[in-house]
């Protein structure tokens, strides 16, 4: 079944809830356009612009209701932009805000007019005195002409520094186990509990950093998991990798990481969804859309640069980490260690700014040329800076992934109202973290031009993994 949801960047909310949540008490209302973000399983509408009203529009008294010109304006605008429409009005209480009577009439009436105009279905939301939101999309009954039913949204997300989402209870209840989770629960307490069991949480590649990422958050109580990556467990993982014995090799990694969650979880209800696909092809990268975090376990460009397009594009939040051993020449003594970890997304500074990623690495490895010795010798004047280091250890990969899982609380609960930690860097020989927030995207960054559009961007960043196939293919064959 198809689930909904609603994302805006930040900005956006601050500028609706400046406007919807009143200080002399009255409800008020506006519209707004939107795109969406097509997963597999779920219909994201992201909010693009807001059309405030003007003089005339609306009736402010203690029922806000609009003229039929300010309706007739806002399809306009919607219709030029070729996006959705969004009605969008304030209730004088807080938290998650169910409809009226009146509120059904009035979006009852648009949806018709708004689908026939747009080619979207009309998206209501209304937001509560605390800056809560809720959100229904209306959508053609095929049976009854003219006929629009309402379907809720799960979660209405907005993305800032701090990711702060609203639940639909009835939708995606809270999942928690007072017992297990009895010193977790004591900790940061039951509410914050209670919101982390219901996010959708995205881990791209489970080798060592990512495996274990998995162990932390399903011992936490995280509840809904997507695993994405191709590969099989080999026995060269076994000594870097949570959750991987001598028996799984030659199973897929995401089979052998949804058992080991399986097996960790404090949360009462896990869902676990595994995809044998790389993030690069449309499998994968469709499954991402999905998630409300995504985890970037990956140490290749071109699966980079797909996350990072997911980040902006998409607005979903992404955790990034990275290690560089170091050793001498003859491979015989260990020099240094250093790893790394950021979100990144709505304005933070992306991956392909801060040097995590080549664009041409990500082209050459798209087009298959990365590893191709041929190929370098033939063009030398092509750099290629990148080369896959398989050097590391379980304890640089558990510090990493400890501070990816920490990225990712402070992005939700903002502890002290701290929600973006900028980057951090571990030097392992010198025993020291450093922490770099002054990093921002430079003035031509590409990210910065597809923020929030979704489905719309034009550019297509997945493609045909030859690896990826040829490794389904081999497991198909000895299965
Ligand atoms: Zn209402
Ligand atoms: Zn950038």
């Amino acid at each position: 079944m198809k689930t909904y949801s609603i994302n805006m960047n930040g900005d956006v909310h601050d500028e609706l809830i400046k406007h919807l949540i009143r200080n002399d008490h009255q409800e008020d209302l506006c519209f707004a356009t939107y795109t969406t973000s097509t997963g597999v399983d779920r219909l994201t509408g992201i909010i693009t612009g807001i059309i405030l009203p003007e003089e005339g529009d609306r009736n402010v008294h203690r029922n806000v209701g609009f003229m039929p010109k300010y309706f007739e304006r806002a399809i306009r605008i919607a219709r030029s932009k070729k996006q959705g429409l969004v009605f969008l009005h304030s209730h004088l209480t807080s938290g998650w805000q169910n409809m009226s009577k009146d509120d059904v009439i009035a979006e009852t009436r648009m949806a018709p007019t708004a689908f026939a105009a747009t080619s979207f279905p009309l998206i209501g939301m209304t937001a509560g005195i605390d800056g809560a939101w809720s959100a229904r999309i209306w959508l053609k009954n095929l049976n009854v002409k003219r006929s629009y039913e309402k379907y809720w949204c799960e979660s209405v997300r907005v993305i800032g520094k701090k990711l702060s989402v609203t639940f639909n209870d009835d939708l995606l209840a809270p999942t928690f186990d007072i017992e297990q989770q009895l010193r977790t629960i004591s900790a940061w307490g039951r509410t914050t509990q209670e919101d982390l069991s219901r996010l959708k949480i995205g881990i791209v590649g489970l080798g060592s950093v990512g495996s274990i990422v998995a162990e932390i958050l399903s011992r936490t109580g995280f509840s809904y998991f997507k695993l994405i990556d191709f590969d099989i467990v080999e026995l060269k993982n076994l000594d870097r990798c949570s959750g991987m014995f001598k028996s799984d090799v030659g199973k897929s990694k995401v089979l052998t990481i949804k058992e080991s969650i399986l097996r960790s979880a404090t949360s009462p209800n896990i869902t676990v969804k595994e995809i044998p696909f790389s993030i690069c092809e449309v499998e994968g990268y469709l499954e991402a859309l999905d998630c409300d975090i995504i985890f970037s376990c990956v140490d290749r460009p071109w699966p980079r640069q797909v996350l990072n397009f997911i980040a902006y594009a998409h607005l979903i939040p992404v955790i990034d980490g990275g290690i560089l051993v170091r050793i001498n020449s003859d491979n015989s003594r260990l020099i240094g260690a250093d790893w790394k970890a950021q979100t990144v997304g709505f304005k933070r500074a992306c991956l392909e700014c801060t040097g995590q990623y080549k664009t041409e690495n990500a082209i050459l490895e798209k087009n298959g040329f990365l590893d191709d010795p041929s190929y370098m010798s033939a063009d030398s004047g092509i750099e290629l800076a990148f080369k896959e280091s398989h050097e590391n250890v379980f304890p640089f990969s558990m510090n990493l992934a400890s501070l990816e899982v920490l990225q990712l609380l402070n992005l939700f609960i903002a502890p002290s109202g701290i929600a973006d930690v900028g980057q951090q860097m571990f030097h392992f020989t010198l025993g020291r973290m450093d922490q770099d927030k002054t990093k921002v995207c430079c003035e031509e960054c590409y990210f910065k031009t597809i923020t929030g559009m979704g489905d719309y961007t034009g550019v297509q960043v997945h493609g045909i993994h030859v690896l990826s196939e040829s490794i389904r293919r081999a497991t198909q064959i000895n299965s």
